[in-house]
This record gives C-alpha cells, sequence and structure tokens, in this order.
C-alpha cells in the first residue's frame, strides 16, 4: 500500500497539491485523473521522490517518511526500489538495443548476472509478444513500440508498484491501444499501479479505484464505479468535458 497524508506542494505563485490524504493499494490499479495542472504528476512525482512536497508524510509498506524532514540518501534509495517509473517521453538508452534497455537497470543496479537479466528480459518480451524487437535499436522501433518496451524496462526492475504518468498522451490512437493492452494484461495480473491518465475509457475498464485531483484537491478517491456514475456535479462537469 502506498499512502500520502497532508500533503502540500507550495510553489512560490501556486500551491500544485492542497493538503492531500490518499491511498494506492496493493494488487490494484488507481487511475489519477483530473483537469491539466490539477496537480496530478506532482501527486505521482512525490510517490517515488522525483518531487520534494512541501509538507506531509508519504508511506510505502513499512516505510515511512516525513517531508518537512530532510531525507537521508538511504531512505531515498529504499523508497525508490519499491517503485518504477514510466513517463510520458520515451525514456530508452538510445545506445542500446532493446535487449540491453531490460538489462541495463539489473545489471548495473541491482547486481544481476548478465545471464538471469537477459533470461528475464527474453521472459518479459515473450510474456508480452514482443521477442522480435529484441535486436532492435530504439530508433527502429515505432513510438507505440518505444512505449511498450519502457513499460517492460521497468517491470523488469521487479518493482513492487509501477507509477505512469500519461503513458499513451504521445501517441496516436492505434499505437495507444497497444499500450493500454500491455496495461490492461498488467492490470489483469493483479500488478500494483498507479496511472496518471487522460483516457476516461481506459480509466472506467481498468482501474479498480479512481482519485480525481482537481485545483490541488482530491476531488474523489475511491471505487471506478463509484466515479463514472457520481451525482456530483463537479466531476459530471469534468466527465462532461472529456467525453
Ligand atoms: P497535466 O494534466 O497538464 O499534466 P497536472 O495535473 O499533471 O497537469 P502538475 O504538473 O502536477 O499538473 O502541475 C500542478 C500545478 O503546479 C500547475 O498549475 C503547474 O503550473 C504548477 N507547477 C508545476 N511545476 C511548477 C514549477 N516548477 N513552478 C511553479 N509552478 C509549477
Ligand atoms: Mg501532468
Amino acid at each position: 500500500m502506498i499512502s500520502v497524508k497532508n500533503l502540500v506542494k507550495q510553489y512560490p505563485d501556486k500551491k500544485a497539491l492542497d493538503d492531500v490524504s490518499v491511498t494506492f493499494k496493493a494488487e490494484e490499479t488507481t487511475a489519477i485523473v483530473g483537469p491539466s495542472g490539477s496537480g496530478k504528476s506532482t501527486l505521482l512525482w512525490a510517490l517515488n521522490l522525483l518531487e520534494h512536497p512541501t509538507s506531509g508524510q508519504l508511506q510505502i509498506d513499512d516505510l515511512t517518511v516525513d517531508f518537512e524532514k530532510s531525507l537521508s540518501n538511504q531512505e531515498v534509495l529504499e523508497l525508490r526500489q519499491k517503485t518504477a517509473t514510466v513517463f510520458q517521453e520515451k525514456a530508452l538508452f538510445t545506445h542500446l538495443n532493446v535487449l540491453h534497455n531490460l538489462t541495463e537497470g539489473p545489471v548495473k543496479v541491482q547486481k544481476k548476472s548478465k545471464q538471469d537479466a537477459e533470461q528475464q528480459a527474453f521472459d518479459l518480451l515473450k510474456q508480452f509478444d514482443m521477442e522480435e524487437l529484441a535486436d532492435r535499436y530504439p530508433y527502429q522501433l515505432s513510438g507505440g513500440q518505444q512505449q511498450r518496451v519502457a513499460i517492460l524496462r521497468a517491470l523488469a526492475m521487479q518493482p513492487k508498484y509501477l507509477l505512469l504518468d500519461e503513458p499513451t498522451s504521445a501517441l496516436d490512437p492505434e499505437l495507444e491501444a497497444q499500450v493500454l493492452r500491455v496495461l490492461k494484461d498488467l492490470a489483469k495480473k493483479d500488478t500494483s499501479m498507479v496511472v496518471v491518465t487522460h483516457n476516461m475509457a481506459f480509466a472506467e475498464q481498468v482501474a479498480d479505484q479512481v482519485v480525481f485531483i482537481d485545483g490541488g484537491k482530491v476531488g474523489y478517491a475511491g471505487e471506478t464505479e463509484g466515479f463514472f456514475h457520481s451525482d456530483n456535479e463537479r466531476i459530471k462537469k469534468f466527465l462532461g468535458a472529456m467525453s
């Protein structure tokens, strides 16, 4: 379980998060939705300490940090090992082929043997029907393929939680569908995922929970079904604008 309490992120001229308390359950998929500029990325990035909120607490399983205190490198490392993040921009190593993109982290960071890391990489590629891409370099892949490799690269680190910030927003609808299929497969396997998305159909189909962030505050946190059938005027207006 990942849980944040009373998160505040104050920029000089803007409060990006305003007392956000929310829990992301293990083995579930949570969609973070909300208008542009509402604080979704700021919240997601706080979960793996890419963003340092002004105050509040973060708990990941048995690890807890208080953002008002400075964090030790050890604390940051331990927390980061629990999560892996996939960004909107494809962030593959351009000088490495797909296989090496998938083995780099496990070998360099986790000190796995090259053989074990390659076996795991092939298993992942096979699981998602992408074996034929193993020898290709990122420039030889389509945007959708690159994004799927980026997701597998995050999975290769065997994180407990997978965090994704609009993983499909740079893609055309066909490529988006490819990436969403991978995420649906992961969701079915009870992967613990937190996904920031503008794709309401995807959120409705795949997410177990929805967190609606509106003006830096939590406008809804709960079952997906309840969000999409809410009587709340603000939520109805948001969903109307998104459809
Ligand atoms: P989008 O859907 O467009 O990605 P978002 O919900 O992810 O938006 P955030 O990126 O979390 O929004 O930003 C929340 C608010 O904080 C926005 O109003 C943004 O302008 C502001 N903000 C973000 N980074 C900074 C910064 N470095 N300095 C000042 N304000 C910032
Ligand atoms: Mg964002």
